[in-house]
């Protein structure tokens, strides 16, 4: 029988914002000692009241503006009762019939393919996390400064297809988090989670069947291990004639690769959910303010057509404009999109890199532009990139700027300066800060110029290695790079390399 699969995500994504979703406790809590960012009314006690926090409203609208929804005028939050030490009051204040946002979708690019996927977006609303729990092998701990952290739930539609697509889509909301500044949304840390809904059917059929949620999934690979591994024993049950008859929730063990089934899912009516009395209920104004949106934002009001101008420009859309504008390749601009500081460092670098072009007499950015821009792209991912992970530097706090680096890329552009001679003078700039051009001269990297010096240390070079010149007559390839590393070394690395190989050819020819 052919199946196919049906697969539905559903993600939490915590806010990481200053206090907690209902009371004034310090928010950042990760790293401080257990149950110390903890006060009544995040433990529950009787007679507290919740006060809902703005700013995580705001940005629970801003993330579901990202995430094409549309928000409602009204929204409010209701309580979800369930019992487990986790929670105090023995209640969530969660969203039930009125979510911020719903009917969104997230495009991503297929990594495969590099076709555009679109995932439907059902709702995205807003909770408080619960406590953490730790379990021993007799006892089990409750941390407390967990429980209340604003958190976001997002649910797709049953449209992915694919593990690959799942881990693809895990990526981009990620991605995007981290361009809203909402979450640093770090799977290791539990910052951003994700449940996976799997059910399977014969191809052709439309109807749904009873779906396995896998729980505790807590990194992008093990969303894709846990989907193949559910898919292929859910292709057993189907081929052996038993699907799965009931919903089931079932834990995945990242040790063994495996699901394992646990108690069987609660439905909405076994929450009771009813209107949290304690909490009034939220109006958003959608239509543009009569005065600023500065003067909007600062009061009670929310108001979602400031917040929605307020928007950063979203990884898709700086992907197209970095491919569309300059002609990056899907992969470049994939890589240098996937790192936030990196991709707002390049179009700082681009920007600064026109006016140098324009103000040099040896370049024109009309022409020269898409040339340019690769060039600064390549720097940007495998050089500077790479030096930052090894040197373990951050870009945004270390001395070199966009203005420094896109002179670099001239100076490599109009061949003053090699590539080997390139990278000492992005190290130093790295570590010191500093004129690309200062460091050359004051170095002495500049590459050789074209006025005989060159043809003269070919000449001793090969009046010194009669034997690799021998070699290489006789049709040793290697023979030859030996000889034009001696030249790179005896000209101190000032040599054009390419210029130097042509010209050794020419006068062994
Ligand atoms: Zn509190």
């Amino acid at each position: 029988m052919e199946l196919e699969v049906i697969i539905g995500l559903e993600v939490h994504v915590q806010q990481k914002t200053k206090s907690k979703m209902f009371c004034a406790c310090d928010n950042a809590s990760e790293e401080l000692p257990p149950n110390t960012t903890v006060c009544p009314v995040c433990m529950g006690h009787p007679g507290t009241l919740p006060v809902a926090n703005k700013e995580a409203i705001r940005w629970a609208i801003r993330a579901a503006l990202s995430l094409n929804c549309e928000i409602p005028e009204s929204s409010k939050f209701d309580r979800k009762h369930y019992f487990y030490p986790d929670l105090p009051k023995a209640y969530q204040i969660s969203q039930f019939d009125q979510p911020i946002g719903k009917n969104g979708y997230l495009e991503f690019i297929d990594p495969d393919t590099k076709e555009l996927v679109k995932i439907r977006i059902n709702r995205l609303h807003l909770e408080e996390d619960a406590a953490k729990n730790t379990h021993y092998s007799k006892d089990t701990l409750v941390d407390y400064n967990r429980g209340g952290t604003p958190l976001m739930e997002i649910v797709s539609e049953p449209d992915i297809t694919t593990p690959s697509h799942a881990k693809a889509y895990m990526q981009e909301l990620r991605l995007i988090m981290r361009y809203l500044g909402v979450s640093d949304a770090d799977m290791e840390k539990g910052h951003l989670r994700c449940d996976a809904n799997i059910s399977m059917r014969p191809k052709g059929d439309t109807k749904l069947y009873p779906k396995t949620e896998i729980k505790n999934i807590n990194s992008f690979n093990n969303v894709a291990k846990a989907i193949e591994f559910e898919i292929s024993r859910q292709t057993e049950l189907w081929n052996a004639g038993t699907p799965p008859t009931t919903e089931t929730t079932r834990g995945f063990d990242a040790a063994t690769g495996t699901t394992q089934e646990q108690r069987s899912k609660e439905g909405a009516k076994d929450y009771r959910y009813f209107p949290d009395p304690d909490l009034p209920p939220l109006k958003f104004n959608l239509e543009k303010p009569t005065t600023s949106c500065e003067e909007a934002n600062s009061g009670h009001e929310i108001n979602v057509y400031c917040l929605k101008s307020s928007l950063p420009e979203l990884p898709l859309d700086k992907r197209r404009r970095l491919m569309g504008e300059y002609n990056l390749s899907v992969d470049d601009a994939n890589t240098l999109v996937g790192q936030k500081e990196l991709a707002l460092f390049f179009d700082n670098v681009i920007s600064e890199l026109e006016s140098w072009a324009n103000d040099a007499a040896d370049l024109d950015w009309t022409t020269q532009k898409t040339a340019l821009t690769q060039l600064a792209c390549n720097w940007t991912i495998n050089r500077l990139s790479t030096l930052l992970a090894d040197t373990d530097k951050d870009l945004a706090t270390s001395p070199l700027t966009a203005e420094n680096f896109a002179e670099l890329i001239c100076l490599l552009s109009t061949n003053k300066v090699n590539s080997t001679n390139g990278q000492k003078i992005l190290e130093i700039m790295l570590d010191k800060g500093g004129d690309a051009s200062a460091i050359m001269l004051e170095h002495d990297l500049c590459q050789m110029a074209d006025d005989g010096a060159l043809e003269g240390i070919i000449k001793e070079v090969i009046a010194a290695n009669e034997k690799s010149v021998a070699d290489y007559k006789a049709g040793k390839e290697k023979a030859l790079q030996a000889l034009v590393g001696q030249v790179m070394a005896k000209s101190k690395g000032k040599a054009n390399p390419q210029a130097a190989l042509e010209l050794m050819k020419k006068l062994l020819a």
